[in-house]
């Protein structure tokens, strides 16, 4: 207590979110498992004398194991999930002029900003729960029971470049009729990297190791969610595909970048989608305003689907990734994703065969009774504080 008190860069109290999991890992009866978020692969290496940007998943997942925890996935998995989830809500909304525009809702901040000061918006919102969310579900309700393990007896954690993940975990929507919970802690990219040096893991000279199967097999779409516009541009690369047509391209240039409000179009059934991404939530004003006033004048929507990221730059430049100086440290982050998407034979998440067995054996297809179950949520109004 008197410790804490005196603390004086409160590293004492930070240290209590680690008990429990030490906890955890401690015993024998719990198994524990741990996904990490696209974005923190690119910061955490600032922590060991990387340089900015460069990715460094292949030794988290080492220090991980080295760590105790008994099956390492990655959170790029849920983000493929997520994508086939919501390209379908995509198409089945615009087809049926249902709700447009879409609006994307990976991000807690932006969920919590949206259900205070733009609860008009609320019906526009994506139903589909976050990459983290998706991949912690299928953890406790697929994953156990193809290994035998009773998912009550399943540890949980998460390692997110964010500290409102911390606050996303514990949303009444979200929570089961069960109890189980499907995340049971989120760690920042900073607590990762304290908990690594906690236990004296020489981080820079381990060797590169995998992911485990299943939920830690991902396309090059699902990396890319960690910098602005990469939502998007893993969605566009899937839509077209899923509503019967070929692949327009692959890259979208256009939406990549720090440029504050970013288009792009694409074409589904002879017909064109305009697209928006934008990141901060100054940016965001600006656009919910542009659709209220079309609604308002009874005139057409500017957009039919819209990423928003609270973030400059998306996740990279999340709350609780490395402190930088740097100035351009989002544009590098965000490079090292777009960099290693470039570089993996696998890029878009409806080719993914993890997704591909999740379906044919648990969940039927995209949008099925049983995805909307498990895999969507809802929003509510909330007062202003
Ligand atoms: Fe968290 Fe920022 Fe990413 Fe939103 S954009 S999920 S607040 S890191």
């Amino acid at each position: 207590g008197q410790c804490v008190a005196h603390c004086p860069v409160n590293a004492l109290k930070e240290n209590e979110a680690f008990n429990p999991l030490y906890a955890a890992l401690a015993n024998k009866d719990l198994y524990t498992t741990v996904q990490i978020a696209p974005a923190v692969r690119v910061s955490l290496g600032e922590e060991f004398g990387f340089k900015i940007g460069e990715n460094v998943a292949g030794k988290i997942y080492a220090a991980l194991r080295r760590l105790g925890f008994n099956a390492i996935f990655d959170t790029s998995f849920g983000a493929d999930m997520t994508i086939m989830e919501e390209a379908t809500e995509l198409l089945h909304r615009f087809k049926n002029n249902d709700n447009l525009p879409l609006i994307t809702t990976c991000c807690p901040s932006w969920v919590v900003y949206l259900e205070r000061f733009y609860q008009d918006m609320i019906p526009h919102f994506s139903s589909c729960k976050s990459p983290m969310m998706m991949t912690g579900l299928l953890t406790k309700r697929y994953y156990a029971d193809k290994k035998n393990l009773d998912p009550k007896k399943i540890f949980n954690v998460a390692i997110m470049p964010c500290t409102s993940k911390k606050e996303e975990i514990i949303r009444n929507e979200l929570a089961q009729p069960d109890g189980l919970e499907d995340v049971d802690l989120v760690l920042t990219t900073r607590e990762l990297a304290r908990m690594i040096r906690q236990a004296g893991i020489d981080f820079a000279n381990l060797t590169p190791e995998d992911p485990d199967s299943l939920l830690g097999e991902f396309s090059g779409a699902g990396l890319i969610f960690g910098a602005t516009g990469g939502v998007m541009e893993a969605a566009l690369r899937t839509a077209s595909v899923l509503s019967g047509g070929n692949l327009e391209r692959l890259e979208f240039e256009s939406i990549r970048g720090l440029d504050d409000i970013k288009e792009t179009k694409i074409t589904i059934d002879n017909k064109e989608v305009r697209i928006v991404v934008t990141h901060g939530l100054v940016n965001v004003q600006y656009v919910l305003d542009k659709i209220r006033e079309a609604k308002l004048n009874n005139q057409e929507t500017p957009w039919h689907f819209i990423e928003v990221m609270a973030c400059k730059g998306g996740c990279v430049s999340g709350g609780g990734q490395s402190y930088s100086k740097e100035e351009q440290v989002r544009e590098r982050r965000a490079k090292g994703l777009y960099h290693d998407d470039e570089k993996l034979a696998l890029r878009m998440s409806h080719e993914n065969p993890a997704i591909k067995e999740i379906y044919d054996h648990f969940l039927d297809a995209p949008g099925s009774h049983k995805a909307h179950e498990l895999l969507h949520t809802y929003y509510t109004a909330k007062p202003i504080k």
